[in-house]
Protein backbone atom coordinates (compact mmCIF):
# COMPACT_ATOMS: atom_id res chain seq x y z
CA UNK A 1 0.00 0.00 0.00
CA UNK A 2 1.39 3.46 -0.86
CA UNK A 3 1.15 6.12 1.65
CA UNK A 4 -1.29 8.34 0.05
CA UNK A 5 -3.53 4.83 0.16
CA UNK A 6 -3.02 4.75 3.81
CA UNK A 7 -3.37 8.46 4.25
CA UNK A 8 -6.52 8.30 2.61
CA UNK A 9 -7.40 5.42 5.05
CA UNK A 10 -6.20 7.59 7.89
CA UNK A 11 -8.54 10.29 6.96
CA UNK A 12 -11.94 8.52 5.88
CA UNK A 13 -11.67 6.88 9.64
CA UNK A 14 -11.53 9.72 11.28
CA UNK A 15 -8.37 9.19 12.67
CA UNK A 16 -6.44 11.48 15.02
CA UNK A 17 -3.90 11.64 17.73
CA UNK A 18 -5.10 10.08 20.97
CA UNK A 19 -3.27 11.46 23.34
CA UNK A 20 -2.82 14.81 22.92
CA UNK A 21 -4.53 17.95 20.87
CA UNK A 22 -5.69 15.75 18.14
CA UNK A 23 -3.69 16.24 15.49
CA UNK A 24 -5.11 14.32 12.50
CA UNK A 25 -3.24 11.37 11.96
CA UNK A 26 -2.88 11.40 7.99
CA UNK A 27 -1.41 14.76 8.02
CA UNK A 28 1.95 13.08 10.19
CA UNK A 29 2.51 11.15 7.45
CA UNK A 30 5.12 11.73 5.28
CA UNK A 31 8.86 11.03 3.34
CA UNK A 32 11.71 11.67 5.71
CA UNK A 33 11.30 9.62 8.61
CA UNK A 34 13.26 6.80 9.56
CA UNK A 35 11.92 6.11 13.09
CA UNK A 36 8.29 5.44 14.54
CA UNK A 37 8.09 6.11 17.61
CA UNK A 38 4.46 5.18 19.46
CA UNK A 39 4.26 6.71 22.66
CA UNK A 40 3.05 4.54 25.53
CA UNK A 41 4.51 7.07 28.01
CA UNK A 42 2.01 7.99 29.59
CA UNK A 43 3.42 10.27 31.96
CA UNK A 44 0.75 11.64 33.88
CA UNK A 45 -0.03 10.34 37.23
CA UNK A 46 -2.73 8.05 37.87
CA UNK A 47 -3.54 6.84 34.18
CA UNK A 48 -3.01 4.14 32.41
CA UNK A 49 -5.13 3.61 29.28
CA UNK A 50 -1.78 3.01 27.30
CA UNK A 51 -0.52 0.26 29.57
CA UNK A 52 -4.06 -1.01 28.84
CA UNK A 53 -3.81 -1.22 25.25
CA UNK A 54 -0.29 -2.41 25.41
CA UNK A 55 -1.35 -5.43 27.80
CA UNK A 56 -4.30 -6.21 25.85
CA UNK A 57 -3.79 -5.00 21.91
CA UNK A 58 0.13 -5.05 21.90
CA UNK A 59 -0.16 -7.30 18.92
CA UNK A 60 -2.52 -5.26 16.86
CA UNK A 61 -0.41 -2.05 17.93
CA UNK A 62 2.60 -3.51 16.23
CA UNK A 63 1.09 -4.37 13.30
CA UNK A 64 -0.30 -1.07 12.85
CA UNK A 65 3.25 -0.24 13.22
CA UNK A 66 4.00 -2.39 10.28
CA UNK A 67 1.33 -1.36 7.82
CA UNK A 68 2.40 2.20 8.62
CA UNK A 69 6.26 1.38 7.84
CA UNK A 70 5.64 -0.63 4.53
CA UNK A 71 3.86 2.25 3.32
CA UNK A 72 6.83 4.59 4.66
CA UNK A 73 10.58 5.14 4.54
CA UNK A 74 10.49 4.30 8.67
CA UNK A 75 12.46 1.35 9.02
CA UNK A 76 12.17 0.96 13.01
CA UNK A 77 9.34 1.37 15.31
CA UNK A 78 9.99 1.90 19.55
CA UNK A 79 7.32 1.16 21.39
CA UNK A 80 8.28 3.58 24.30
CA UNK A 81 6.58 2.32 27.47
CA UNK A 82 8.46 3.28 31.05
CA UNK A 83 10.80 0.23 32.28
CA UNK A 84 8.64 -0.33 35.21
CA UNK A 85 5.55 -0.77 33.41
CA UNK A 86 6.72 -2.76 30.63
CA UNK A 87 8.65 -4.79 32.89
CA UNK A 88 5.13 -5.54 34.99
CA UNK A 89 3.64 -6.52 31.25
CA UNK A 90 6.56 -8.82 30.62
CA UNK A 91 8.09 -6.66 28.30
CA UNK A 92 12.07 -6.78 28.53
CA UNK A 93 14.13 -3.59 27.02
CA UNK A 94 14.95 -4.27 22.67
CA UNK A 95 12.32 -7.20 22.87
CA UNK A 96 11.00 -7.71 19.37
CA UNK A 97 7.30 -7.57 19.51
CA UNK A 98 6.73 -6.67 15.76
CA UNK A 99 8.86 -6.70 12.33
CA UNK A 100 11.48 -4.43 13.19
CA UNK A 101 9.14 -3.73 16.21
CA UNK A 102 10.72 -3.24 19.38
CA UNK A 103 10.02 -2.54 23.16
CA UNK A 104 12.35 0.79 24.66
CA UNK A 105 12.47 1.05 28.15
CA UNK A 106 11.63 4.75 29.43
CA UNK A 107 13.03 6.00 32.85
CA UNK A 108 10.31 6.69 34.68
CA UNK A 109 10.37 10.54 34.91
CA UNK A 110 7.80 13.28 34.50
CA UNK A 111 7.21 14.56 31.42
CA UNK A 112 8.74 11.87 29.71
CA UNK A 113 5.38 12.05 27.15
CA UNK A 114 6.09 15.19 26.13
CA UNK A 115 7.53 14.15 22.80
CA UNK A 116 10.36 16.07 22.57
CA UNK A 117 11.88 14.22 25.69
CA UNK A 118 10.47 11.31 24.29
CA UNK A 119 12.62 11.16 21.34
CA UNK A 120 15.57 12.09 23.10
CA UNK A 121 15.35 9.35 25.67
CA UNK A 122 13.79 6.69 23.05
CA UNK A 123 16.75 7.36 20.61
CA UNK A 124 19.20 10.20 21.35
CA UNK A 125 18.05 12.51 18.61
CA UNK A 126 16.85 16.36 19.47
CA UNK A 127 14.18 18.11 17.87
CA UNK A 128 15.71 21.57 17.00
CA UNK A 129 13.36 24.16 19.20
CA UNK A 130 9.99 25.22 17.09
CA UNK A 131 10.66 22.35 14.49
CA UNK A 132 8.70 18.92 14.02
CA UNK A 133 9.79 15.62 15.20
CA UNK A 134 10.02 14.74 11.40
CA UNK A 135 12.63 16.90 10.86
CA UNK A 136 14.92 14.86 13.06
CA UNK A 137 13.38 11.84 11.49
CA UNK A 138 11.02 10.71 13.61
CA UNK A 139 7.30 10.76 13.69
CA UNK A 140 5.69 10.03 17.06
CA UNK A 141 2.14 8.65 17.46
CA UNK A 142 0.41 7.46 20.65
CA UNK A 143 -0.22 3.55 21.28
CA UNK A 144 -3.99 4.42 20.66
CA UNK A 145 -3.69 5.68 17.30
CA UNK A 146 -1.68 3.36 16.45
CA UNK A 147 -4.34 0.77 17.37
CA UNK A 148 -6.86 3.01 15.25
CA UNK A 149 -4.72 3.37 12.25
CA UNK A 150 -4.33 -0.51 12.49
CA UNK A 151 -8.24 -1.00 12.44
CA UNK A 152 -8.63 1.66 9.59
CA UNK A 153 -5.82 0.64 7.28
CA UNK A 154 -7.30 -3.22 7.61
CA UNK A 155 -10.77 -2.72 7.59
CA UNK A 156 -11.87 0.77 7.33
CA UNK A 157 -13.00 0.94 10.60
CA UNK A 158 -14.01 4.44 11.92
CA UNK A 159 -12.66 5.77 14.99
CA UNK A 160 -16.21 5.69 17.34
CA UNK A 161 -15.20 4.36 20.85
CA UNK A 162 -12.29 5.75 23.51
CA UNK A 163 -10.41 4.07 25.67
CA UNK A 164 -10.31 5.76 29.22
CA UNK A 165 -9.10 5.19 32.77
CA UNK A 166 -11.58 6.33 35.84
CA UNK A 167 -8.79 6.67 38.64
CA UNK A 168 -8.60 9.12 41.55
CA UNK A 169 -10.55 8.87 44.63
CA UNK A 170 -12.22 6.41 44.01
CA UNK A 171 -12.94 2.50 45.36
CA UNK A 172 -12.03 1.10 41.94
CA UNK A 173 -9.98 2.43 39.02
CA UNK A 174 -11.33 1.11 35.61
CA UNK A 175 -10.13 1.07 32.17
CA UNK A 176 -12.87 0.51 29.46
CA UNK A 177 -14.42 2.00 26.76
CA UNK A 178 -16.64 4.19 25.40
CA UNK A 179 -18.93 5.39 22.41
CA UNK A 180 -17.23 8.59 21.33
CA UNK A 181 -19.90 11.29 22.44
CA UNK A 182 -21.51 9.66 25.88
CA UNK A 183 -22.10 11.94 28.13
CA UNK A 184 -19.80 11.14 31.35
CA UNK A 185 -22.69 11.41 33.80
CA UNK A 186 -23.96 8.78 32.04
CA UNK A 187 -20.26 6.91 32.18
CA UNK A 188 -20.14 7.11 35.94
CA UNK A 189 -23.83 6.07 36.46
CA UNK A 190 -23.57 3.01 34.40
CA UNK A 191 -20.39 2.02 36.66
CA UNK A 192 -21.79 3.01 39.99
CA UNK A 193 -19.45 5.92 40.57
CA UNK A 194 -20.47 8.80 43.05
CA UNK A 195 -18.65 11.97 42.80
CA UNK A 196 -18.57 14.03 46.39
CA UNK A 197 -19.40 17.38 46.33
CA UNK A 198 -15.98 18.32 47.44
CA UNK A 199 -14.75 16.29 44.46
CA UNK A 200 -13.94 17.97 40.81
CA UNK A 201 -13.80 15.72 37.74
CA UNK A 202 -10.88 16.12 35.51
CA UNK A 203 -10.49 15.14 31.93
CA UNK A 204 -6.92 14.05 31.27
CA UNK A 205 -4.05 14.00 33.85
CA UNK A 206 -3.67 16.10 37.22
CA UNK A 207 -1.40 18.26 35.93
CA UNK A 208 -2.39 18.65 32.07
CA UNK A 209 -6.28 18.07 32.31
CA UNK A 210 -8.91 20.48 32.59
CA UNK A 211 -11.95 20.13 35.27
CA UNK A 212 -15.52 19.22 33.62
CA UNK A 213 -18.65 19.23 34.63
CA UNK A 214 -19.51 15.59 34.08
CA UNK A 215 -23.40 16.61 33.71
CA UNK A 216 -22.19 18.47 30.15
CA UNK A 217 -19.29 17.00 29.44
CA UNK A 218 -18.81 14.24 26.77
CA UNK A 219 -15.83 11.73 25.70
CA UNK A 220 -14.22 13.42 23.02
CA UNK A 221 -11.50 11.50 20.64
CA UNK A 222 -8.87 13.00 22.82
CA UNK A 223 -10.47 11.90 26.40
CA UNK A 224 -7.35 9.54 27.96
CA UNK A 225 -8.71 9.63 31.43
CA UNK A 226 -11.30 10.61 33.50
CA UNK A 227 -10.37 11.74 37.31
CA UNK A 228 -12.06 12.09 40.39
CA UNK A 229 -9.86 14.02 42.87
CA UNK A 230 -10.82 15.94 46.20
CA UNK A 231 -10.87 19.52 45.73
CA UNK A 232 -7.87 20.20 48.38
CA UNK A 233 -5.96 18.33 46.64
CA UNK A 234 -2.59 20.49 45.19
CA UNK A 235 -3.70 19.13 41.65
CA UNK A 236 -7.20 20.54 41.96
CA UNK A 237 -6.27 23.52 43.85
CA UNK A 238 -3.71 24.92 41.56
CA UNK A 239 -6.43 24.70 38.41
CA UNK A 240 -8.81 27.45 40.30
CA UNK A 241 -6.66 30.35 40.20
CA UNK A 242 -8.00 32.66 37.87
CA UNK A 243 -5.25 34.70 35.31
CA UNK A 244 -6.52 37.69 36.69
CA UNK A 245 -5.07 36.47 40.10
CA UNK A 246 -1.90 34.81 38.68
CA UNK A 247 -1.01 37.66 37.26
CA UNK A 248 -1.40 39.82 40.38
CA UNK A 249 0.58 37.41 42.35
CA UNK A 250 3.33 37.31 39.52
CA UNK A 251 3.52 40.97 39.77
CA UNK A 252 3.61 41.19 43.40
CA UNK A 253 5.56 37.89 44.71
CA UNK A 254 7.87 36.54 42.05
CA UNK A 255 11.57 37.36 43.23
CA UNK A 256 13.26 36.36 40.30
CA UNK A 257 14.91 33.11 41.73
CA UNK A 258 15.01 31.40 38.63
CA UNK A 259 14.12 28.19 39.67
CA UNK A 260 11.05 27.85 37.60
CA UNK A 261 13.61 28.26 34.77
CA UNK A 262 16.45 25.83 35.96
CA UNK A 263 13.96 23.23 36.21
CA UNK A 264 11.98 23.38 33.23
CA UNK A 265 12.10 20.00 31.15
CA UNK A 266 12.28 21.96 27.78
CA UNK A 267 15.12 24.07 28.51
CA UNK A 268 17.30 21.20 29.79
CA UNK A 269 17.05 20.18 26.88
CA UNK A 270 18.67 23.45 25.50
CA UNK A 271 15.49 24.99 24.29
CA UNK A 272 15.70 28.42 24.94
CA UNK A 273 12.76 28.88 27.09
CA UNK A 274 12.88 30.79 30.47
CA UNK A 275 9.70 30.66 32.19
CA UNK A 276 10.94 33.52 34.97
CA UNK A 277 11.79 36.17 31.99
CA UNK A 278 8.06 35.19 30.51
CA UNK A 279 6.82 36.29 33.92
CA UNK A 280 8.23 39.46 33.76
CA UNK A 281 7.33 39.88 29.96
CA UNK A 282 4.07 39.36 30.78
CA UNK A 283 4.28 41.90 33.04
CA UNK A 284 5.23 44.74 30.29
CA UNK A 285 8.60 45.27 31.82
CA UNK A 286 10.31 43.76 29.06
CA UNK A 287 7.88 42.73 25.64
CA UNK A 288 8.65 45.74 23.33
CA UNK A 289 12.06 45.54 23.98
CA UNK A 290 12.43 41.79 23.14
CA UNK A 291 9.85 40.63 21.18
CA UNK A 292 11.93 37.59 20.38
CA UNK A 293 11.42 36.16 23.68
CA UNK A 294 7.96 35.85 23.86
CA UNK A 295 8.21 34.38 21.11
CA UNK A 296 9.89 31.69 22.72
CA UNK A 297 6.57 30.92 24.76
CA UNK A 298 5.28 28.81 21.69
CA UNK A 299 8.35 26.17 22.91
CA UNK A 300 6.10 25.60 26.19
CA UNK A 301 4.72 22.29 26.48
CA UNK A 302 2.38 22.86 29.53
CA UNK A 303 3.79 20.42 31.50
CA UNK A 304 3.52 22.65 34.76
CA UNK A 305 6.55 21.55 36.60
CA UNK A 306 7.08 25.41 36.58
CA UNK A 307 4.62 25.97 38.62
CA UNK A 308 4.57 22.98 41.43
CA UNK A 309 8.68 24.22 41.75
CA UNK A 310 7.92 27.93 42.35
CA UNK A 311 8.65 28.94 46.09
CA UNK A 312 5.98 32.00 45.61
CA UNK A 313 2.99 29.52 44.30
CA UNK A 314 2.96 31.64 40.95
CA UNK A 315 1.94 28.87 37.88
CA UNK A 316 4.72 30.88 34.78
CA UNK A 317 2.64 28.16 33.15
CA UNK A 318 -0.49 29.76 32.98
CA UNK A 319 0.94 33.16 32.21
CA UNK A 320 2.95 31.34 29.71
CA UNK A 321 -0.69 30.20 28.08
CA UNK A 322 -1.83 33.27 28.50
CA UNK A 323 0.91 34.65 26.13
CA UNK A 324 1.09 31.36 23.55
CA UNK A 325 -3.13 32.36 22.83
CA UNK A 326 -1.63 36.03 21.74
CA UNK A 327 1.20 34.43 19.84
CA UNK A 328 -1.06 31.68 18.36
CA UNK A 329 -3.49 34.29 17.07
CA UNK A 330 -0.58 36.50 15.38
CA UNK A 331 0.71 33.17 13.92
CA UNK A 332 4.01 33.77 15.40
CA UNK A 333 6.57 30.93 16.96
CA UNK A 334 10.00 30.40 17.56
CA UNK A 335 11.24 27.98 15.08
CA UNK A 336 15.73 27.65 15.69
CA UNK A 337 17.61 27.21 12.83
CA UNK A 338 20.24 25.44 14.15
CA UNK A 339 20.87 23.16 17.58
CA UNK A 340 21.10 24.25 21.22
CA UNK A 341 22.95 21.35 23.44
CA UNK A 342 21.13 19.58 26.14
CA UNK A 343 21.99 21.24 29.85
CA UNK A 344 24.66 19.38 31.24
CA UNK A 345 22.86 19.59 34.54
CA UNK A 346 20.13 17.40 33.08
CA UNK A 347 20.72 14.45 34.75
CA UNK A 348 20.45 15.75 38.52
CA UNK A 349 17.37 17.94 37.46
CA UNK A 350 14.99 14.83 36.24
CA UNK A 351 12.07 14.77 38.70
CA UNK A 352 10.69 11.12 39.41
CA UNK A 353 7.55 10.11 38.72
CA UNK A 354 6.90 8.87 42.09
CA UNK A 355 7.95 12.33 42.97
CA UNK A 356 5.74 14.33 40.95
CA UNK A 357 2.69 12.61 41.83
CA UNK A 358 3.25 13.41 45.74
CA UNK A 359 3.87 17.09 44.82
CA UNK A 360 0.68 16.80 43.15
CA UNK A 361 -1.14 15.11 46.32
CA UNK A 362 -2.31 12.24 44.26
CA UNK A 363 0.19 9.60 44.89
CA UNK A 364 -1.95 7.58 47.27
CA UNK A 365 -4.54 7.41 44.82
CA UNK A 366 -2.13 5.35 41.93
CA UNK A 367 -3.61 1.80 41.22
CA UNK A 368 -3.38 0.00 38.02
CA UNK A 369 -6.89 -0.32 37.24
CA UNK A 370 -9.03 -3.32 36.50
CA UNK A 371 -10.22 -3.86 32.70
CA UNK A 372 -13.97 -4.14 31.61
CA UNK A 373 -13.54 -5.85 28.19
CA UNK A 374 -16.90 -4.64 27.15
CA UNK A 375 -17.60 -1.31 25.54
CA UNK A 376 -20.18 0.55 27.68
CA UNK A 377 -23.63 1.16 25.84
CA UNK A 378 -24.68 5.28 25.74
CA UNK A 379 -28.44 6.43 25.34
CA UNK A 380 -27.42 9.71 24.09
CA UNK A 381 -24.13 10.85 22.50
CA UNK A 382 -23.36 14.43 21.33
CA UNK A 383 -20.65 14.23 18.91
CA UNK A 384 -18.33 17.34 18.28
CA UNK A 385 -17.78 18.90 14.68
CA UNK A 386 -14.11 19.86 16.27
CA UNK A 387 -12.41 17.55 18.52
CA UNK A 388 -8.87 17.49 16.59
CA UNK A 389 -6.75 20.18 15.03
CA UNK A 390 -7.89 21.72 12.04
CA UNK A 391 -11.27 22.69 10.50
CA UNK A 392 -14.58 21.46 12.27
CA UNK A 393 -15.90 18.69 10.25
CA UNK A 394 -18.78 19.21 8.46
CA UNK A 395 -22.70 17.60 9.32
CA UNK A 396 -24.25 15.65 6.44
CA UNK A 397 -26.95 14.59 8.16
CA UNK A 398 -30.31 16.51 9.44
CA UNK A 399 -32.46 16.25 12.47
CA UNK A 400 -34.66 12.90 12.15
CA UNK A 401 -32.35 11.01 10.22
CA UNK A 402 -31.72 7.17 11.51
CA UNK A 403 -28.42 6.10 11.84
CA UNK A 404 -26.58 2.78 12.38
CA UNK A 405 -23.23 2.91 14.19
CA UNK A 406 -20.66 3.58 12.28
CA UNK A 407 -22.64 5.93 9.33
CA UNK A 408 -20.36 9.16 8.26
CA UNK A 409 -22.58 11.62 9.86
CA UNK A 410 -20.07 14.41 8.74
CA UNK A 411 -17.75 15.59 5.97
CA UNK A 412 -14.01 16.63 6.93
CA UNK A 413 -13.86 20.01 6.53
CA UNK A 414 -11.62 22.29 4.15
CA UNK A 415 -7.93 21.71 4.36
CA UNK A 416 -6.50 19.85 7.59
CA UNK A 417 -9.57 18.03 8.95
CA UNK A 418 -11.39 14.56 9.00
CA UNK A 419 -15.04 13.46 9.06
CA UNK A 420 -17.27 12.21 11.69
CA UNK A 421 -19.07 8.53 12.32
CA UNK A 422 -22.09 7.62 14.76
CA UNK A 423 -20.95 6.04 17.99
CA UNK A 424 -24.24 4.30 18.39
CA UNK A 425 -27.70 3.79 16.62
CA UNK A 426 -30.49 5.68 16.58
CA UNK A 427 -32.03 9.02 15.27
CA UNK A 428 -30.88 12.47 15.22
CA UNK A 429 -32.17 14.57 17.29
CA UNK A 430 -30.13 17.83 17.16
CA UNK A 431 -28.24 19.11 14.23
CA UNK A 432 -25.54 22.28 14.21
CA UNK A 433 -22.34 23.37 13.31
CA UNK A 434 -20.83 22.50 16.28
CA UNK A 435 -22.10 19.17 17.19
CA UNK A 436 -24.27 16.17 16.30
CA UNK A 437 -26.53 14.60 18.95
CA UNK A 438 -28.17 10.65 18.67
CA UNK A 439 -30.31 8.83 20.63
CA UNK A 440 -30.64 5.22 21.03
S1 LIG B 1 10.21 30.18 40.53
FE1 LIG B 1 8.50 31.59 40.96
S2 LIG B 1 9.44 33.24 42.13
FE2 LIG B 1 11.13 32.12 41.12
S3 LIG B 1 11.43 33.24 39.17
FE3 LIG B 1 10.01 31.55 38.79
S4 LIG B 1 7.98 32.49 38.99
FE4 LIG B 1 9.44 33.89 39.98
S1 LIG C 1 5.00 24.48 31.65
FE1 LIG C 1 6.74 25.52 32.61
S2 LIG C 1 8.19 23.89 33.02
FE2 LIG C 1 6.75 23.06 31.51
S3 LIG C 1 7.69 23.47 29.51
FE3 LIG C 1 6.34 25.22 30.01
S4 LIG C 1 7.69 26.69 30.97
FE4 LIG C 1 8.75 24.74 31.04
Amino acid sequence: MSITEIKTLLQNAGVVGAGGAGFPTYAKLADGADILCINAAECEPLIYTDLTICREEMAKVAHGAELIMEATNIKHTYVAIKGYRAEALGYSDGEAVGKNVTIKYLPSIYPIGDEIGLIYEATGRLVRPGNLPITAGVIVMNSETVYNACEAIESGKPVIEKWITIGGDVPEKIAFKAPIGMRVSEIFKKLGIKVDENHSVIDGGPSMGSIINPDRAVVRKTTKSLLILPNNTRAIEGKQISMDDMLRRAASACCGCTRCTEMCPRHQLGYPLEPHKMIRAALNTVVEDHPELIATASLCCSCGVCAEVCCQNISPKDVILNLKKILGKNKIRFVADKDFPVNPDRPYRLIKSSKWSDMLGVLKFDKIPTYLPKTLTASRVEIAMSQHIGAPSVPCVSVGDTVKVGDMIANAGAGLSVPQYASISGTVVSCDPTKIVIEA
